[in-house]
Order: C-alpha cells, then structure tokens, then sequence
C-alpha cells in the first residue's frame, strides 16, 4: 500500500530548454491564490523581468520578491566581490528558510551559485535538509548539479527542442520579459 505522506518538498528545475524560471512563477501564484506566502529569491541580477516583477508586485503581502547579486552574472572580473555577494545573498536565503515565515521559497538561477562554487554544497544541503517542516523549496537554474538532484524529492528537466531564438525571433513581451 502506497504511503500518504505530506511533507514540503525540495523541487529542482533544471535543463536548457525555456520554462524553469516560468514553473517556479507558476508555483508562487498557485501557492498565493490558497493565501500561502512565498519568498521568491532571484540570484543573478537583471535576470528578473519586468513583467513578472510588477505582476508580483499585486501579491504584495503574500508574494515577497527580491534581487540579489550584484551584476548580470556572478562570473565576473572581481572574484573577491562575487564571493562576498554570494555569500550575503545565501545568508539572506537561510534567513527567509529558517524565519518559517513561507510555504514556499523560490531560489531562482541558484544552480549557478553553487556550480561557480560561490557557496558551499554540503552546506546548502544541511541548510535545505534541516528547513522548517511542511516548507517547500524550488531551486531553478541550468546544469543542477548531481548531489541537489540526489537530494530533491522532484527534478523536472526543460530540453531546448525548439526556441524563436534560433529563428532569430528576438523576446516577446508577456513571454520572456
Ligand atoms: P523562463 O524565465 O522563460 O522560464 P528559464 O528560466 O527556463 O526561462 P534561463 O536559463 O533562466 O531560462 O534563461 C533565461 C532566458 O533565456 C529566458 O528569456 C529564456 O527564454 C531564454 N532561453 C531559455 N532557454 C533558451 C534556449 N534554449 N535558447 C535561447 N534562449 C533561451
Ligand atoms: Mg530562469
């Protein structure tokens, strides 16, 4: 007999395809419209988008939302200032966790974080291990790496099987921006 167990869950986004980002908004709204608050954490600066941030912007009270980093990416010219921005935006995240104040937290272009080694693996898994119960997470990003996956109660992967990209047909309003 299968188990009925509730529990939060870890959930991982990943892949090269268009959508991941776009699930983890999908999840914020599902959980807002039961009256569930969601932290939604974007870790790589100016990937944020203007019409998801005014859009959340209507959740205010239930949807909070912030930017982190300090540039377009954390690959940069200054290793030293990367490692302090990462290190602040992860204390930030643990705090959001660990304050047990969301149902869900959203810890969006993460998967970069952890692949440039601006924070530390093992203790990202004890912090995502040890939330508080019933707390779900999303972790999106490219190239998640194999110990998140190992962790995760859910992995969905986006394949790039066709992007307007490639026809050279440049983003669309309501559609990556
Ligand atoms: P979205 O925010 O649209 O859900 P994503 O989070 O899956 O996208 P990211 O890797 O965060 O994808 O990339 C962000 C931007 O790059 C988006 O504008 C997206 O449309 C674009 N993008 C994603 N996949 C591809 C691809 N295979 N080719 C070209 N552009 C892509
Ligand atoms: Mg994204």
């Amino acid at each position: 007999m299968k188990k009925r167990l509730k529990k939060g869950l870890l959930m991982v986004f990943t892949g090269d395809g268009k959508g991941k980002t776009t699930s983890a908004l999908g999840l914020s709204l599902r959980s807002a419209g039961h009256g569930l608050n969601v932290c939604f954490i974007q870790f790589i600066k100016g990937s944020w988008k203007y019409g998801e941030m005014d859009a959340v912007g209507r959740f205010d009270g239930l949807i909070d939302f912030h930017v982190m980093g300090r540039g377009f990416t954390w690959k940069s010219d200054n290793l030293e200032e990367d490692k302090a921005a990462a290190r602040e935006a992860w204390a930030f995240a643990q705090n959001a966790i660990n304050s047990g104040k969301y149902h869900l937290v959203v810890l969006d272009e993460f998967t970069y974080l952890l692949n440039y080694g601006m924070v530390d693996m093992d203790t990202v898994l004890s912090a995502l291990a040890g939330r508080p119960s019933g707390m779900n997470v999303a972790v999106t990003g490219r190239d998640a790496p194999k110990p998140l996956m190992a962790a995760a109660d859910l992995v969905s992967e986006t394949r790039a099987l066709k992007h307007p990209y490639q026809a050279g047909i440049t983003a669309q309003k309501g559609i990556e921006f």
